[in-house]
């Protein structure tokens, strides 16, 4: 190959020539397979520097991995890898672990959203993720219940006027109306499906 142009493989370190045209396409890597691990590579570069592995916090006596990089308003990290963005402690569990399987969560035992160590990370269902943060009391922090929501429309006292109206017979339709509120609102309330710290 007289016209070829060495080039060394930033993956393998192995030399190759191409030839002058695929030279000016930019051509990185010596094969489909080094391209991939060099990919990887570098958004795993990326990642950890995002990644400061000396938190304050930590479970069981190691340290959480801190998301230094941006976070969505739920408190997740996120993180840009192969052309899609996506959860950082997800993106961080499939480092380790390989693919995620269809339908399940990563949840955290430190209980920080924010932490991308692997050994703080395993999988669960949706329910599994719900029942955990019920666990962990982080449920109410989450969503703030009763009348500290910032859509609360009923303090605790209208929680119990409303159950001691209903008791006594009164219309839950009326109730709704009368409090400004849906009726599914008002069957919660009386279900004690919503309002459950209110006796
Ligand atoms: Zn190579
Ligand atoms: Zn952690």
């Amino acid at each position: 190959m007289p016209h070829a142009h060495p080039l060394i493989c930033p993956q393998c370190n192995a030399t190759f020539y191409v030839a002058p045209k695929v030279f000016n396409r930019g051509r990185t890597y010596c094969s489909n397979a080094c391209r991939h691990a060099g990919r990887r590579r570098s958004a795993e570069g990326r990642f950890f520097e995002k990644t400061n592995k000396h938190s304050a916090h930590g479970w069981q006596g190691t340290p959480c991995w801190d998301w230094t990089a941006a976070c969505l308003p739920n408190g997740y990290g996120y993180f840009a890898a192969h052309g899609k963005m996506g959860y950082a402690h997800r993106y961080s569990w499939e480092m380790t672990h390989g693919p995620i399987p269809d339908g399940l969560h990563v949840l955290h035992h430190c209980d920080r959203r924010c932490c991308v160590n692997p050994a703080h990370l395993f999988l669960g269902t949706r329910s599994d993720n719900m029942r955990d943060m019920v666990s962990k009391g982080r449920a109410g922090r989450e969503s703030p219940h009763g009348e500290h929501s910032p859509n609360a429309k009923l303090t605790e006292a209208n929680v119990r006027e409303i159950r001691a109206a209903v008791a006594a017979g009164a219309s839950r339709k009326a109730l709704a109306r009368h409090f400004g509120v849906s009726a599914p609102t008002v069957r919660a309330v009386v279900e004690g499906k919503s309002w459950v710290h209110v006796k």
